[in-house]
Parts: structure tokens; sequence; C-alpha cells
């Protein structure tokens, strides 16, 4: 498998975001992005597609065109659904979560409800825009890691907010508990929904007392939470095709999330083995009577397999190896130690073993 890193979740002065489109794509490069997809808030821009090379570097990366979509006529703003490939405007289907989610469909898209579960941050509820029409189906799967979710949480006092300005690393943690919850009791109901984390990057000024500065600029948070996409192919040169095979990819589940300030984690894997099948994240699985899961990481970390969103083996070092003795929806996670905290690090898709 070939691994391309990407961030589907980010801001730019399109709509609430600060950076210009090339700006974004700059920080990117930078930042060693594989690729980007522009989400704007309700706003969808043409002729941003394409191979992008930083002037100094020669670092490319492919930018790809997307949507963030909520009723703006709702209040609170809830109901956020990233929308990437999408090919037009579909503000229009915004005021029926179902309607948008089939509507982003046939126009190519695919469908992630964005940081579908909020907490509080310091400015309290008015700043929470969680999913809340949960009745809805057909969705592609869900941002488990929203970088600015888990910050606003993160400082949600002066001390902490304090704190966070100045040690932005201590500020980025892990996914919530009640986040994961909710996916497993998703994909225990049989549905298959790939999971995603992004920055939701804006490089918004914050000004405290007289002083203004942006704590999470484009180029730190896209060193931080991505999605890590394995393609059977490298992508191609050919942006149509390269747009394909992400897209595919990412419709299949085959990717994982990931804090990359903790440590790259390039190389991680994930696979399943049974009745002479291989499987990889996102796959389906026939179950064989013996069916070996194997966990691989390029660094040493606490590794733990989960079936059906309950612990079923962990360990740390590099590699886990388990038996399936049962069919079931079998995910992998990593945690490590960076800067003074145990964080989550890696959280594949699942192999879904029936
Ligand atoms: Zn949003
Ligand atoms: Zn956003």
């Amino acid at each position: 498998m070939f691994e391309i890193v990407g961030n589907l979740h980010l801001h730019t002065t399109a709509s609430d975001g600060t950076g210009t489109h090339t700006q974004v794509a700059e920080a990117a490069a930078r930042a060693g992005l594989d690729f980007i997809i522009y989400t704007d808030h309700n706003t969808w821009v043409d002729g941003q597609e394409g191979w992008f090379q930083h002037p100094d570097t020669g670092k490319k990366l492919l930018r790809l065109m997307g949507q963030e979509i909520n009723d703006q006529r709702r209040q609170p703003e809830c109901n956020h659904l990233l929308c990437p490939f999408v090919c037009t405007n579909l503000n229009g289907a915004a005021a029926d979560p179902q309607r948008l989610i089939d509507a982003a469909h046939a126009s190519g898209g695919l469908t992630f409800l964005a940081h579908p579960i909020e907490r509080p941050g310091y400015a309290e509820a008015a700043q929470m825009y969680p999913w809340v029409n949960w009745e809805v189906s057909g969705f592609t799967g869900l941002e488990i890691w929203n970088a600015m979710t888990d910050a606003k949480w993160r400082m949600r006092s002066i001390p902490r907010g304090l704190l966070g300005s100045h040690l932005p690393r201590w500020v980025l943690h892990a996914p919530f508990p009640e986040m994961l919850a909710r996916w497993d009791q998703l994909l225990a109901a049989g549905q298959k929904v790939v999971a995603i984390g992004n920055s939701d990057a804006h490089a918004w000024p914050i000004t405290w007392r007289g002083l203004t500065r942006v704590i999470f600029p484009y180029e730190f948070l896209f060193r931080a939470v991505n999605t890590h996409v394995l393609l059977p192919e490298p992508l191609a040169q050919n942006v149509e095709q390269a747009r394909t095979q992400i897209y595919e990819a990412l419709k299949a589940g085959r990717c994982f999330v990931s804090n990359n300030l903790v440590a790259s984690p390039r190389g991680f894997s994930f696979t399943a083995e049974g009745g002479g099948q291989q499987a990889v994240m996102g796959d389906d699985l026939p179950f064989a009577g013996e069916t070996v899961l194997r966990i691989s990481s390029p660094r040493r970390a606490k590794l733990r397999l989960l079936r059906n969103g309950a612990i079923v083996a962990a360990k740390t070092g590099t590699e886990l190896v388990w038996r399936a003795a049962q069919p079931g929806v079998y995910r992998a996670e990593a945690h490590r130690w960076y800067w003074g905290w145990t964080r989550g690090w890696v959280y594949t898709n699942p192999i879904y073993i029936r």
C-alpha cells in the first residue's frame, strides 16, 4: 500500500479563514502534506483544484475542492456536513440534513458529519456546533477528531487558555471518548462508518489584553491531526485519476487518523488474514474460523485492538498479533507519551469480519 497524508477540513478567506487558497496550500506543503481539500462554509469555489508546488522547497501537493455545509438560518447552527469532492454548491439543500447528504452523493461527493460531538469551550454553549439529527442515514462517515473541537475544550478556562496559547503542543490530546463510543455504536449496528481526522484550520488571530496572535496557524495544524490514506497504487500525476484514487480510498475507509505532532505514524498498518484472504483497514473479510489480526507500528506505542468497541487485546511495543475467534468489527488504536501526557496517536478504520 502507498500512504499519503492529507487534511480534509480547512477554511480560507473564501469563508471565515484568514489565509488565501494559495497561502493555505503553501502552509500545507511546508507541513509535508500530500493533499488538502478546501471546505469553506457554504461556499464552493471553482478553479482551485490541481497540483501545487511550493516555490521554495519544490514540495508538491494536490489541492481538491469540497464544502462544509450547514443551515445558516438554524439557531444554533448545528449539523455541519463535510462534503469533499462535490462539484457544485449544495447550499440550497442545507435546510434538510438527509436531503443534503443525498444531494452531496448525487454531486459526486462524500459526506462526513463534521465535529459531530462537541464539548463547551470558554464561551460555553454558544460556540458548540454538534450534529443533532442522528436519524439521518447513508452518510460516509464521521470526523472523529477535529483539532479545533479538541482545542476549544482543552482551553476552556483562562489558565488553560494561557497555557495552551504558550504551549500549543500541550493542547491536542485525543478524540473524546463519547465520540469514539458513538462511532462504535454505529459500527455495531452494522453500518460502515469511515472515520477521518482534520484540522478545521482557520488561523484566527486571538486578542487578549491588547496582545494579538495566531495560536494555531495553518502550518502548525497541518502538522497535527490528519488523515492518512492508503492507496493500492502510487498517487497518479493526472489530477482526475489522483482525485478518484483518494475518493475511492476514503469511501472504502482505507485510511487512519493520527496526531502527527506526537510522532510520524507513516508505515502504521492494521491487517487481517483468514481463509486465504487478506484485508486492510476498511475491508470486509468473511470469517474463516481462524483469522489473524496484526497491528504494526513504526514506533513503540501502547497498542490496542478493539472488537465492537471493547478492548480485546493491548500491548506496549511495535506489534500486536491476535487470533480472532469470532466475527466482529475490529479496529486499532495507538497511544504515546508526548509533552507530559499519554496522547491518542493513531485510530484506524475497522476491518469488518462478518
Ligand atoms: Zn464546522
Ligand atoms: Zn470547519
